[in-house]
């Protein structure tokens, strides 16, 4: 098995879900008491969330490079990073390594296709829906059409996001808004919704929702997972392959 490294604590509230989540995928794969070798780097999200608001992407960039770095010295044999968001610095972090970098817009978008649907909604930060590093790569990179809310409904989704799902705050009321927004973007022909933000899933659930959610913590996760489980080359003992 190998061992996975995470860019976590942005917000720590989903990436506890990304630490049970790979941990349940590899106990779901190889039983027992296996649990996933994984290392987590977790950064202070309001020193992410400042640079963020005041535009300075390159200085974040470079905390998740470094943090990339710092994993794979420690032994990580990939990264992952823990949000949707700061994949805006994905070229720095992947420049700044020797060992893959799991995209989380690859992961969703090969659920996506997996699924049969084409034309996809997008929820988000402001950062995620709005500026080109995402949406460009479903489209450039996967062929998918996204759709997005309207602009008064993108200032809801991401008020949410950051005055209560990353501070643990979960409301009746934010999640029939969320649900009148999906709705809303079906009407304009959206087949299935991305979460592409990681702390949506714990706000939206399946049943909630009249299309097929696309969560991309629990997407990204199994991506994780299905990378440290995948055999070695040259490895051909069954069973033996991953341990
Ligand atoms: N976790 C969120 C995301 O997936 C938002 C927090 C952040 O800005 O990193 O985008």
């Amino acid at each position: 098995m190998k061992t996975i490294g995470l860019i976590g604590g942005m917000s720590w509230e989903s990436s506890l879900e990304y630490y049970r989540l790979i941990n349940e995928g590899v106990k779901a794969r190889l039983g027992g008491l296996h649990s996933a070798k994984c290392l987590m780097l977790s950064v202070d999200f309001a020193e992410v969330e400042a640079l963020q608001r005041a535009g300075e992407w390159d200085q974040a960039g470079r905390m998740m490079a470094a943090a990339a770095a710092s994993l794979q010295a420690g032994g990580a044999d990939c990264i992952l990073l823990c949000t949707n968001t700061m994949h805006i610095s994905a070229d720095a972090i992947q420049q700044a390594l020797d060992i893959p970098f799991l995209h989380i817009a690859d992961a969703a978008a090969d659920a996506v296709k997996a699924a049969g649907i084409q034309k996809a909604g997008l929820l988000g930060t402001r950062f995620t829906m709005e500026k080109e590093f995402y949406k460009d790569r479903l489209k450039e990179k996967h062929g998918l059409e996204v759709v997005i809310p309207g602009e008064k409904d993108r200032e809801t989704v991401h008020r949410v996001i950051y005055e209560e799902l990353v501070l643990g705050v979960i409301r009746e009321e934010s999640r029939r808004e969320y649900v009148r927004i999906i709705e809303a973007m079906q009407q304009q022909g959206a087949e299935g919704i991305i979460l592409g933000c990681t702390e949506i899933g714990l706000l939206v659930r399946p049943e909630d929702s009249p299309l097929p959610l696309f969560d991309t913590t629990c997407i990204h996760a199994a991506a994780a997972v299905a990378f440290a489980l995948r055999p070695a080359e040259g490895i051909t003992q069954p069973g033996q392959e991953n341990l």
